[in-house]
C-alpha cells in the first residue's frame, strides 16, 4: 500500500477522505462567485445541495457552522460519522 499524501478533511463531517470538492458558501448563482469555499466530501456536498436551495444556502447556511448545526442535516451527519466508526471496527476484527 502506498502512502497517499492527498488525504483531506471534509469541513462538514470531518472525515478524512481522498477526494474533496470545493463548496461555495454563497452559491455562484446567488452572486457568490468570489465567496469563500470549503472542502467537502462527495456525500456531504450532494446532501447539502439536495437539502437546501441556493437561496437558502445564501440566506441561512453561508457558514460551515450553520451547516453543521442545520436540523435537516443532523440525521445525515450522525449516519456518516457512524459509518466511519463501523469501517474502523470491521478492519480491527479481521
Ligand atoms: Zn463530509
Ligand atoms: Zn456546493
Amino acid at each position: 500500500m502506498a502512502d497517499q499524501p492527498s488525504e483531506q478533511t471534509c469541513a462538514l463531517c470531518q472525515r478524512t477522505v481522498s477526494t474533496v470538492s470545493k463548496h461555495h458558501l454563497v452559491p455562484k448563482e446567488e452572486g457568490g462567485r468570489y465567496s469563500e469555499t470549503v472542502p467537502l466530501c462527495q456525500p456531504c456536498h450532494s446532501t447539502i445541495h439536495g437539502t437546501f436551495t441556493n437561496k437558502e444556502l445564501k440566506k441561512t447556511y453561508h457558514t460551515i457552522e450553520a451547516l453543521r448545526a442545520a436540523e435537516q442535516l443532523q440525521a445525515y451527519l450522525q449516519w456518516i460519522s457512524r459509518s466511519k466508526v463501523e469501517r474502523i471496527r470491521n478492519r480491527r476484527r479481521r
